[in-house]
């Protein structure tokens, strides 16, 4: 049987056909359809993302069904599209509600509610197949005449949705387990799915009642919006597990927007053009979003990376801070002993426990006092070393003048470099230099490492010691005629536990720490310390330059 009037003819335009329906079925369908694969493709795992994917095609499936009632005027295809469209109308609310429950509270429903929800469903289909939701097919208007079971099932069904929703909002506020950001994706995801429902129930339900079916039209908005909201949480939020882009956002709206456009195409020219801008679209889209996406994987990478170097950082910063805490106490514990042998072995030689007339056992002495001073150079320096990383080393200002306090170690070591066969000399500036602010102690650690450095690394010739200076600083220059220093070498010697190739071969001890503690030491006076060679073999001069006006001296 056919209606007797002229329906818009399937997907053709028709001038009687509402304005809107195709704008409201046919693009909303598709949007939905789109967005749900899309959702789920990127976590298929997820029962969000299934769920969103079931409600996405039910409505497509609602919009085509209610499409085929509308534009067909055979009563047996507009009676089979309706009464399945009741199924499917009825389902939504239902399944909404499901994907709430599990998308707000992220945990499955119990298998009762999902065993009452699928009853309610079978009983209605049950209905449906035996005729309770129409009582006529009425010719004239080519519509079915609906039932007041349909209705009061419906209603209360819709009803009892409603509420369920209500009462699960207002749990999950009062809840306290959820995050500020969980809580305000819920309250977003709640919004949206209560606008689609709301949207689509209010206006089909007040079609029916005033048996206006125009009106329906407007009720599938709802879930452009709801996919809007739903959009956004994926983009603010990373709902639905996805890691989606504000860029794949925009492209997904863009293409939909342009393919939409066929529905309107009224000739060959229109379907060319929206052809042509629909490949541009998804072509420039499909770049944007692999640049962008890359763009992204790399930042995430560095932020993971910069995480885990910020905590490895912590950690070594600890082991610093333990080793140099061991180093010093272990060096206060060897540094007593240290001095107390080497007193013992001073009183022993000096006769104070009888004579020493063995001369292999004197040599023995001199011997084991040289090993004990050389092992508290070390245990000072390393002494030194901690302090310097702890932060923890004192200066003592005095202002005094630099020359007898260089002179005082040359007299020192005059006896070394000549039982070494070296000859040593010191030479006095030209012109007196003026009084400066020096730790005196810290300046002796230093110009003495040098001079004993320059005897210790020089087997002929000998050593230089003197004093320049021009019109803001001194300099005391070592000047050894001994091993010498690459050039790459001269650089790098004042770092820690550095020694050239050449000194690690030779039999002179040392630990590579005096360069470093004595750079510190000078530095602190607001000086510099460097080497100068004319390269291996070629002999070596030590500057260490002070500033007449030490900028640290308040400090
Ligand atoms: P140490 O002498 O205990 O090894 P230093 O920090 O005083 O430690 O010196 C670091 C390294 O610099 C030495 O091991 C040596 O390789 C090099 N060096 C220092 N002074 C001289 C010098 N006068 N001639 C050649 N090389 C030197």
């Amino acid at each position: 049987m056919f209606c007797d009037f002229s329906a818009p003819y399937l997907f053709f335009f028709s001038s009687d056909a509402p304005a809107l329906l195709y704008y409201s079925h046919v693009p909303t369908a598709l949007f939905a359809i789109v967005f749900g694969i899309f959702v789920y493709l990127q976590n298929k795992k997820e029962l969000p993302n299934k769920l969103l994917l079931v409600l996405t095609v039910l409505f497509a499936l609602l919009n085509i069904l209610n499409l085929l009632a509308w534009v067909n005027i055979d009563s047996r295809v507009v009676t089979s599209a309706w009464l399945l469209s009741q199924v499917v109308y009825l389902t939504i609310p239902i399944l909404s509600l499901y994907l709430y429950q599990v998308f707000v509270h992220k945990r499955d429903i119990k298998f009762f509610t999902k065993i009452l929800g699928g009853l309610v469903i079978v009983v209605f289909s049950g209905a449906v197949a035996l005729g309770l939701t129409m009582s006529s097919f009425d010719l004239v208007n080519c519509e079915l005449v609906e039932t007041s079971f349909l209705q009061i099932y419906q209603t209360t069904i819709f009803s009892a949705v409603f509420l369920a929703l209500l009462v699960s909002f207002i749990k999950m506020l009062r809840e306290n387990s959820l995050s500020e950001n969980e809580r305000k994706g819920a309250v977003i995801f709640t919004a949206g799915l209560f606008l689609f429902l709301f949207m689509l129930i209010f206006t089909w339900q007040i079609a029916s009642v005033m048996d206006n079916f125009e009106l329906e039209q407007y009720g599938l908005f709802g879930m452009v919006i709801f996919l809007g909201f739903l959009g956004y949480l994926i983009v603010r939020f990373k709902a639905f597990d996805i890691k989606m882009i504000g860029a794949q956002a925009l492209v997904f709206s863009l293409v939909v927007i342009t393919g939409s456009q066929f529905f309107y195409a009224k000739n060959t020219t229109d379907i060319v053009l929206d052809l042509a801008s629909f490949a541009l679209v998804a072509v420039a889209g499909y770049f944007l979003i692999r640049s962008v996406k890359k763009e992204v994987e790399r930042k995430e990478e560095l932020e993971k990376l910069s995480r885990s170097l910020a905590v490895a950082n912590d950690r070594l910063e600890e082991l610093d801070k333990q080793k140099s805490e061991f180093i010093s106490i272990a060096s206060h514990q060897l540094r007593t002993p240290l001095t107390a042998i080497r007193g013992y072995i001073s009183l022993a030689l000096e006769g104070s426990y009888g004579k020493m007339d063995n001369p292999e056992i004197t040599d023995l002495f001199h011997k084991i006092y040289t090993i004990d001073l050389r092992l508290s150079q070390l245990v000072e320096d390393l002494l030194n070393v901690s302090k310097i990383e702890a932060g923890k080393v004192q200066y003592k200002w005095d202002e005094t003048s630099l020359e007898p306090v260089v002179r005082e170690l040359y007299d020192m070591f005059i006896a070394l470099a000549k039982k070494k066969g070296l000859s040593i000399a010191y030479e006095e500036p030209k012109t007196p230099l003026p009084i400066m602010t020096l730790d005196v102690n810290k300046i002796k650690e230093i110009v003495s490492n040098l001079i004993d450095n320059a005897i210790k690394y020089t087997e002929k010739g000998g050593v230089t010691i003197s004093i320049e200076s021009d019109t803001t600083v001194a300099r005391v220059v070592i000047a050894d005629t001994g091993i010498g220093i690459s050039k790459e070498d001269a650089e790098r010697l004042f770092g820690k536990f550095i020694r050239t190739e050449t000194t690690k071969k030779m039999d002179t001890g040392g630990s590579g720490l005096g360069l470093f503690v004595g750079k510190t030491f000078v530095e602190a006076h607001g000086g510099r310390v460097y080497a100068e060679s004319d390269g291996v073999g070629k002999g070596s001069r030590f500057i260490v330059e002070l500033p007449f006006i030490n900028p640290n001296k308040n400090l």
